[in-house]
């Protein structure tokens, strides 16, 4: 028998100590936003499913785009990202 982990949900990220952050969509800005995987699961629940997921309410501070690409990282949050 054998057991399939799927890492689906905030929460998967969160027990397998990986990182998952958010970049504003708009290529020309691109910037890192500052919601964090600790703070995500506060706002959607560990049960958030991440794949295909744009979380509502966040909005670039810099050029007020709302849509988000979210980069999944296999390392603790603050591992070694670089900044922006
Ligand atoms: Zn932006």
């Amino acid at each position: 028998m054998t057991t399939h982990t799927a890492i689906e949900t905030l929460g998967d990220l969160r027990d397998h100590a990986m990182s998952l952050s958010w970049y504003c969509a708009d290529e020309r800005c691109a910037r890192l936003l500052g919601l964090t995987l600790a703070r995500a699961i506060e706002l959607f629940g560990a049960d958030q499913v991440y794949i295909g997921w744009q979380p509502t309410g966040i909005k670039c501070a810099e050029c007020g785009c709302r849509e988000t690409t979210m980069i999944v990282q296999p390392v603790p949050p603050g591992y070694a990202i670089p900044g922006r």
